[in-house]
């Protein structure tokens, strides 16, 4: 089985790559390296994997690079480049989201129907977000659930989505698109709270906290999101699975086991809430526990303590 990576060199690609490799596949892996974070964090998430034999990295940009050759080969495509992030999509900036988001997502799928159609066939993973749901009551989130999304983000997300279905029902093309509920543990992008929260506790600095914390989500340990994408090659064409942690905590509880975990007391700066971000999510996992015998293992405190041991390296905290 060789397997493309697209956006190898984020959080959770990086961490994909390294599984697979460790399961003894061969990986092509993309990354453009934007700049929406220092790309150190990227260089790092990748050093101790891309010079491996079984891995054929490429620097390049999935809008511009000949896809042909890049599917060349490939049985499976886990295709998580994108424009990250909610509280930016707003404004100018929305452009940026829909080119990264949207339009790759449709170049990708068109390539792999082109193989397909020349006899090739490429499972396609994609990767969605909790942030199709909204700002719902409804709880927890069922795949089935009405979806309207509060951030052009969370729109980029479901247009991909949608152009999954789409490349299914009328073509057939297999396609699986996964909905990750807030993904944390080593790697985990700077800009995402339990990175900047670890890091302002165990430094002794102040933190900014958007809302009173009693914001609520399903965090889910990386490892069991790329346990979920493998699984996903099993599941069902066309369908879509929420990927979540299994326990939903309020932000303030989340907080309280930080300090206890390092030992310090959080300096809380709080604003107000951010445009785009919800007040709660919450998974329901029996499809993807039915259809992909998905069960998440990590429990938050363990897939915190991993998370700071990283973040101590990184600054030398
Ligand atoms: P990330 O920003 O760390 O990783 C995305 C990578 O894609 C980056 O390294 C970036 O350089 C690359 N990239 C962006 N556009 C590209 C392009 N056109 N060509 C090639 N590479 C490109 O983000 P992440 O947190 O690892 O998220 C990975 C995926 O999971 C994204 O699709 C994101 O929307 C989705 N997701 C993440 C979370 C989460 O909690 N982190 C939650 C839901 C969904």
């Amino acid at each position: 089985m060789k397997a493309l990576i697209t956006g190898a060199a984020g959080f959770i690609g990086s961490n994909l790559a390294r599984i697979i490799l460790d399961q003894g596949e061969q990986i092509r892996a993309i990354d453009n390296f934007n700049d929406y974070y220092d790309r150190r964090f990227k260089d790092a998430n990748i050093a101790p994997w891309r010079d491996a034999p079984e891995v054929e990295f490429i620097e390049d940009d999935v809008n511009r690079v000949d896809l042909a050759e890049l599917l060349d080969g490939i049985e499976v495509i886990y295709h998580l480049s994108a424009q990250a992030g909610v509280r930016a999509s707003w404004g100018e900036n929305f452009a940026v989201y829909t080119d990264a988001n949207i339009m790759a997502t449709q170049r990708l799928l068109e390539a792999a129907l082109a193989k397909s159609r020349a006899g090739g066939k490429i499972k396609f993973v994609f990767a969605s977000s909790s942030s199709v749901y909204g700002d719902t009551t409804d709880l927890p989130m069922r795949e089935d659930s009405v979806l309207n999304p509060v951030s052009p983000y969370g729109v980029t997300k479901l247009a991909s989505e949608q152009m999954c279905r789409l490349y299914h029902r009328n073509f057939g093309l297999p396609t699986v698109s996964l909905r990750f509920f807030t993904v944390y543990g080593p790697g985990q992008r700077p800009d995402m709270a339990f990175h900047r929260f670890l890091k302002a506790i165990a430094a002794g600095e102040e933190m900014r906290v958007f809302g009173d914390g009693s914001q609520s989500r399903d965090f889910t340990y990386v490892s069991d999101i790329c346990a979920g994408m493998i699984a996903a090659r099993k599941g069902t064409d066309g369908g879509v699975y929420n990927l979540g942690g299994g326990r939903r905590m309020a932000l303030k509880e989340v907080i309280d086991l930080m300090t206890e975990i390092i030992g310090r007391p959080a300096k809380i700066k709080y604003l107000p809430v951010a445009d785009g971000d919800v007040r709660h999510t919450s998974a329901d996992m029996s499809k993807a526990e039915r259809e992909l015998n998905f069960k998440p293992e990590f429990n938050i405190a363990d897939g915190l303590a991993r998370e700071l041991d990283w973040l101590r390296g990184v600054y030398e905290l």
